[in-house]
C-alpha cells in the first residue's frame, strides 16, 4: 500500500464552509450510518491514489458502480499544482474534477493493472460528464463535532490523515498515534456512533478505507475523537486528522439511525487474548480455540442483530483479554434490555455433544428467552437437546439485564469441534432467531444478492428475451431439471 498519497488542499477562502451545505438546524443523533450505501472495500495497491479511492468509494456508493481511480488521479494530478513528479494528490483538486467534469466509470478507464497511464480519451470524458459531485464543504477538524454532524445529515465525508506506524498497521482503532508517521493519507467517513463512548474513548467515526478487506476490520477503520485532536508534541498544532470535506451528491442519502425505542442487546464473545499476556483461550479443542469460536459467532450475530432492528453492544471485537468484571460493568453501563454470552463446552470425555443455554436462575424474563433460544440452537445444530442449565456463572449473575450464556456444543467432541468452525454464522442465525422471538418480532433473513455479473449481463438479458429464463436468482446452483426446461423451451421458442 501506498501512504504517500494525500496531500493537504492549501487554505482558500472561496472554500465553502459546512453551512454551505443545506444542514437541517437538528440536533445530532446519537448515532448515524451511511453503511447501507457502502458497496465496497477499494484497493488501491501500489498507486498512490487514496484520495481518488475515498472519492469512488462515495460514488461507487451512490452510483452502484466501480469508478476509475487512475482517471480521477491524473485528472487531479493535472491541476494540483505541486511540484511535478509528486505523488499523490488534493483533496480540492480532486474535487473540483469530480464537480466541473464528472467521474469515469471503471469500465471505461481500468485503474490497474496501468495506474500510471495518464490518457483521458474523448469517450473516458463523455462518460464521466454523466456522474457529478454536486457540492462540496470544507469541515473544520481537531473534533468530529462537525464531520458526525454532515454524516447525520447523508453527507459521506472525505478525511486527509497521518498515518501512524502502529495504529493503522496493527489495530482497527485508531485512538493514539504511535510509532513512526508514514504519510498523508485520504479515507472516507460514513458513521459515528457515541454508544461507543464505552471504550473510554471518545466518540469514534467509522472510516472506509481503500487498503483492500486485510487491515483495519475488513477494511474498515474506527477513528476515535482522541485521533482526530492528536497533535504533534514537537510540532505546534500538527494535527494527525488535518481535513475534512462534506460531499454533497445530487440525490440525497438518507442515513440509518438507531432510535431510543431501539433495543439494546449485549454480546459478550466468551474468552479472548493470548495465554502469553494472560488472555484466555477458553476450551482448547483438537485443532481450534473457543475464543477464536464464540468470537467468529458473535461477529455474524452482531450482523444478525443490527439487520434485525436492534442495537448492539459487543464486549470484544478482537482476540483481545477482557475481564469479566471489564465486560458486566460495560453492559451495566450502557444499560442493555438483554446479554447473550456466547460459549462452546468442553468435557474430559469425547463423547458428550448436547447444546445447553444457561442463566442464573428460573422463573424471569432470562428463562424464557434461553428457552427461545435453546429451541433454535437444538434445530440448526440437530445435537442432543442439553436444556436450559442454571449456573452460578458471573456473566449471567453479575449482568442487570436479563442474561443467557449458550454453551452450543462441545469442542472436546471432533465431529462437533469441525461443524462448529465450520458453521459460526448458523449458529449466530439461531441464537438471533430466538432473540427475535422473545421480543415477538419477525426473524428476517439476509437478504440474498440478486446482483448478475456484468460479464453475464448480455447472456441473462439475451436468455430473458428468449424465455429461456425469469432472469432472478443469477448467482443461484442450477438443478439438472432446470437445464432440461432451459432447453427444452429453447427448443420449443417458449
Ligand atoms: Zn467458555
Amino acid at each position: 500500500m501506498t501512504i504517500s498519497g494525500w496531500h493537504e488542499s492549501p487554505q482558500d477562502e472561496r472554500d465553502f464552509p459546512l453551512s454551505a451545505l443545506p444542514i437541517e438546524a437538528t440536533e445530532k443523533p446519537e448515532y448515524a450510518s451511511l453503511q447501507k450505501y457502502v458497496k465496497e472495500v477499494l484497493n488501491q495497491k501500489d498507486a498512490p491514489v487514496c484520495v481518488a479511492a475515498s472519492i469512488c468509494a462515495a460514488f461507487q456508493s451512490v452510483y452502484g458502480i466501480k469508478f476509475s481511480m487512475r482517471w480521477l488521479y491524473w485528472q487531479a494530478k493535472k491541476i494540483d499544482g505541486l511540484p511535478p513528479n509528486t505523488d499523490g494528490t488534493t483533496f480540492r483538486a480532486a474535487l473540483q474534477v469530480v464537480t466541473k467534469q464528472g467521474l469515469c466509470p471503471e469500465e471505461f478507464c481500468p485503474t490497474f493493472p496501468n495506474w500510471k497511464d495518464t490518457t483521458s480519451t474523448p469517450k473516458m470524458e463523455v462518460e464521466a460528464a454523466k456522474y457529478k459531485l454536486k457540492s462540496y464543504a470544507r469541515l473544520t477538524v481537531g473534533t468530529l463535532e462537525e464531520i458526525e454532524k454532515s454524516i447525520s445529515q447523508g453527507y459521506f465525508v472525505l478525511l486527509g490523515a497521518i498515518v501512524d506506524s502502529v495504529e493503522w498497521m496493527n489495530d482497527e482503532y485508531l485512538i493514539k498515534p504511535e510509532g513512526a508517521f508514514l504519510g498523508g493519507h485520504a479515507i472516507l467517513g460514513f458513521e459515528y456512533d457515541e454508544a461507543m463512548k464505552y471504550l473510554t474513548y471518545e466518540d469514534f467515526v467509522k472510516i472506509l478505507n481503500s487498503w483492500g478487506t486485510d487491515r483495519g476490520r475488513n477494511g474498515y477503520y474506527y477513528m476515535a475523537e482522541a485521533y482526530a485532536k492528536a497533535t504533534q508534541a514537537d510540532l505546534a498544532g500538527f494535527k494527525f486528522l488535518r481535513e475534512a470535506w462534506a460531499i454533497e451528491f445530487f440525490e440525497k442519502l438518507t442515513p440509518e439511525l438507531r432510535g431510543d425505542d431501539v433495543l439494546l442487546i449485549g454480546i459478550d464473545p466468551g474468552h479472548g487474548g493470548s495465554l502469553k499476556v494472560g488472555g484466555d483461550p477458553g476450551a482448547i479443542g483438537k485443532f481450534s480455540k473457543e475464543k477464536d469460536i464464540t468470537l467468529a459467532v458473535s461477529l455474524h450475530l452482531d450482523k444478525a442483530l443490527k439487520r434485525n432492528g436492534f442495537a448492539t453492544v459487543m464486549t470484544r471485537t478482537t482476540d483481545k483479554t477482557v475481564s469479566l468484571e471489564e465486560r458486566t460493568n460495560l453492559l451495566n453501563s450502557k444499560g442493555v434490555d438483554l446479554v447473550v454470552s456466547v460459549h462452546v463446552n468442553s468435557s474430559t470425555s469425547p463423547d458428550p455433544d448436547y447444546v445447553s443455554t444457561f442463566i442464573y436462575a428460573k422463573g424471569g424474563e432470562a428463562e424464557k428467552c434461553a428457552e427461545l433460544v435453546q429451541k433454535e440452537l437444538v434445530a440448526v445444530t440437530g445435537w442432543e437437546d442439553g436444556g436450559v442449565r442454571t449456573g452460578n456463572l458471573h456473566m449471567v449473575r453479575e449482568t442487570k439485564a436479563p442474561a443467557i450464556l449458550t454453551e452450543a456444543g462441545f469442542i472436546s467432541n471432533p465431529a462437533q469441534e469441525e461443524w462448529l468452525n465450520e458453521n459460526p454464522k448458523k449458529i449466530a442465525e439461531a441464537i438471533c432467531k430466538g432473540v427475535c422471538s422473545y421480543y415477538g418480532k419477525n426473524y428476517k433473513e439476509e437478504a440474498k444478492v440478486d446482483e448478475c455479473s456484468v460479464w453475464a449481463r448480455e447472456a441473462r438479458d439475451w436468455a430473458k428475451a428468449e424465455g429461456i429464463t425469469d432472469g432472478t436468482d443469477p448467482k443461484g446452483n442450477v438443478t439438472r431439471e432446470q437445464v432440461w426446461v432451459m432447453l427444452y423451451r429453447m427448443k420449443e421458442g417458449k
